[in-house]
């Protein structure tokens, strides 16, 4: 039996298990399609003593990060959310010439550009070797490593250290958590400040995104479980925003537990004492989650097989990780998704790992004139019909499936 990513203890609590999928940023070139592919366990559990929920390590993460799909920069809310954080942190902190802000996980330099464009010297770490040529030619130095005590150590002993730590949608991607957190706080300078975004498991729950737990994503955290891993490595949570990106996330806030200087501000607390009113320190909570996502794969398949009944054309907007988890757990393929498209070129004339959907261009929707447009990144629901308004010209629908399946003319 694992044992606790965190704490080592044995992890015998299911949280949801979505059966064998393969890695789901694995995209398939055409003469892949007739090989053995591989799949692996995504048996999501909940630690009894600290409840982190996690999902068992089976791949090494060279195998997932040396060449990464999803360049960040795609997404256009993606991108105004980062600039937005940029102005707000720098006037918050006082970022200056004088500062420096280290970023973990920093994909092509999307969000670090930013702080360049302030004239606020920059680093970002990223484990990714096909992203760091990117970053570099936006001007944003790079260094290509996967983050922890071992990289913080060089940094800090090579007169590198931050003002600013920053990562966004990074944590949970880290198979050694504690290594990633104990090397924030050797990177951090004094008085400096720690940000961390990620998906906020109380929102993944409440509103049934089992789609975002996939073999890339290790650990789903709460508030609750971040202060606890953050407070084992002398870092203290002093503020926290509830975000609505990625379907819910927070944006963590901490600083040197040694550190006086920035008090514990009072919407922490009241985080604590919702997560502690939803029962996430409870194990029953955690296994009640499993029923949701069954009636969940029941109604989708329900509306699929209708609509294919009716002789409906089905296609696919978008070739996120969550897509692949949810196609992959409901068993839907090319037989009632005809295809997907997606912004990235990096893409087009792939496949899906697992059920095979092929990945075209956006323009392949107006080619075709589907019925129903299915969104599989549903957090940009909203950008999605904006851009594809057109469908409705010939009486196209788009279908949101999580957190219900909901139709929309
Ligand atoms: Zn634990």
């Amino acid at each position: 039996m694992a044992g606790c990513l965190f704490c080592a203890a044995p992890l015998r609590h299911t949280f949801v298990d979505l059966g064998m999928s393969p890695l789901c940023e694995s995209y398939l070139s055409a003469d892949q399609l007739d090989r053995m592919e591989p799949f692996y366990p995504l048996h999501a559990r909940v630690c009894e003593r600290c409840f982190l929920v996690q999902v068992e390590e089976y791949v090494r993460p060279d195998g997932i990060f040396t060449e990464y799909a999803y360049f960040s920069s795609y997404s256009d809310s993606w991108l105004a959310h980062a600039s937005a954080y940029v102005d707000m942190i720098s006037a918050r902190l006082g970022l200056s010439a004088a500062s420096r802000v280290v970023e973990l996980g920093s994909n092509d330099g999307y969000l670090l550009q930013f702080f360049v464009a302030r004239g606020i010297p920059v680093l970002g770490i990223d484990p990714a070797r096909n992203v760091a040529p990117a970053a570099i030619a936006r001007g944003v130095p790079t260094v290509t490593e996967l983050f922890g005590r071992r990289v913080a150590g060089e940094l800090a002993a090579g007169g590198t250290q931050a003002d600013l730590v920053l990562g966004c949608n990074v944590l949970a991607q880290v198979p050694d958590v504690n290594d990633f957190v104990a090397g924030i706080k050797l990177l951090l300078k004094p008085g400096g400040v720690v940000t961390i975004e990620f998906p906020h498991l109380l929102r993944l729950m409440a509103d049934n995104q089992f789609d975002t737990i996939y073999h890339e994503h290790f650990s789903y955290f709460s508030f609750l479980t971040a202060e606890r891993i953050f407070a084992a490595h002398g870092l203290t949570l002093f503020d926290v925003e509830e975000l609505p990106t990625h379907g819910g996330s927070l944006r963590i806030y901490a600083r040197h537990a040694e550190d006086p200087s920035r008090p514990v501000a009072e919407r922490a607390a009241r985080l604590r004492d919702r997560e502690l009113a939803a029962g996430l320190e409870r194990l029953e909570t955690y296994a009640s989650f499993t029923e949701q996502v069954h009636e969940t794969k029941r109604r989708l398949l329900e509306f699929l097989i209708g609509a294919r009944r009716r002789g409906k054309r089905i296609a696919g907007y978008g070739a996120p990780g969550k897509g692949n988890t949810l196609l992959n757990y409901c068993g839907i393929r090319t037989d009632f998704l005809e295809y997907t498209v997606d912004r990235n070129p990096y893409k087009h004339g792939k496949f899906l790992p697992g059920t095979h959907v092929p990945i075209h261009p956006p323009g392949r929707i107006e080619e075709t004139r589907p019925d129903y447009v299915l969104i599989l990144p549903w957090n940009l629901e909203d950008e999605i019909m904006e851009q594809m308004a057109h469908i409705r010209s010939w009486g196209g629908q788009f279908v949101v499936p999580i957190p219900d399946v909901k139709i929309c003319p």
